[in-house]
C-alpha cells in the first residue's frame, strides 16, 4: 500500500509554490489548498473572515494563527482531503506546525512529506515584480513584498527546520522551466514511496 499523500509546499514569495503545487496536486489526484487563495477568495466575496483579514494581507503581515488555521481545519475535514492533500502558503509559522500536528494527531494521520522550494532572492524578487504587473495583486508592492520576504525568513523558514529534524523535507531547486521543476519534485515525491498514479 502506498502512503497517503499529505503534502506541504514551502517556499518564499515568488518561488513559484502555487504554480508547482496545483501541478503536485493534479498529479495525484488531491486537492491543493493555498489559504493565501481562500482570503483572497472571502476578500473579493465581502464575507465577513475576508472583511477581517483584508487589511492585514494588504500590509503582508500574518492573519492570526486561530483565524488561519481554523479555516485549514474546515477545508482538510471535507470529504475531497479524504485521499490527501497538498497544502501551499500554511504553515507558516512554529504556532501553525502546532496546530497542525493537533489536528493531523487527532485524525490518527501524518504528513508524507514536505517539499522546500528554492529560488535565490533576486530571482524571486524579479518573479513577484512581473507577477504584480500581471495580476495587480494589492500586496505585490515593493514595499509589502519587502515586508512578506522578511517576515518568510524570520517567522517561516524556522518551520523547514522541524520538518527537516522529522526527515520529512525535500529540498527542490526552483529555478529553470516549469516542466523541469514539475519532473523534480515528482521524483522526489515517488523516492518516498508516494504514487502519482494511485
Ligand atoms: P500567499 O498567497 O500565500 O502569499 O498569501 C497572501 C497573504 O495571505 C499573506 O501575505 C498573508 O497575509 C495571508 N496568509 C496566507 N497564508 C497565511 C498563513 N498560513 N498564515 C497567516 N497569514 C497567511
Amino acid at each position: 500500500m502506498t502512503a497517503t499523500p499529505r503534502l506541504l509546499i514551502v517556499g518564499p514569495q515568488g518561488s513559484g509554490k502555487g504554480t508547482q503545487g496545483l501541478r503536485i496536486a493534479e498529479a495525484f489526484g488531491i486537492p491543493a489548498v493555498s489559504t493565501g487563495d481562500v482570503f483572497r477568495a472571502n476578500i473579493a466575496e465581502g464575507t465577513d473572515l475576508g472583511r477581517q483579514v483584508q487589511a492585514i494581507i494588504a500590509a503582508g503581515d500574518l492573519v492570526p494563527d486561530e483565524l488561519t488555521s481554523a479555516v485549514v481545519r474546515d477545508r482538510l475535514a471535507q470529504a475531497d482531503a479524504a485521499v490527501g492533500f497538498l497544502l501551499d502558503g500554511y504553515p507558516r509559522n512554529l504556532g501553525q506546525v502546532a496546530d497542525l500536528d493537533g489536528f493531523l494527531e487527532s485524525r490518527d494521520e501524518s504528513l508524507a512529506a514536505v517539499v522546500e522550494l528554492s529560488v535565490p532572492r533576486d530571482e524571486s524578487i524579479s518573479r513577484l515584480a512581473r507577477r504584480a504587473e500581471e495580476q495587480g495583486r494589492t500586496d505585490d508592492t515593493e514595499e509589502v513584498i519587502a515586508n512578506r520576504l522578511a517576515i518568510y525568513e524570520r517567522e517561516t523558514a524556522p518551520i523547514l527546520d522541524v520538518y527537516r529534524e522529522r526527515g520529512l523535507v525535500d529540498a527542490i531547486d526552483g529555478v529553470g522551466s516549469l516542466d523541469e521543476i514539475t519532473e523534480r519534485i515528482l521524483v522526489a515525491l515517488i523516492a518516498r514511496g508516494l504514487n502519482p498514479a494511485s
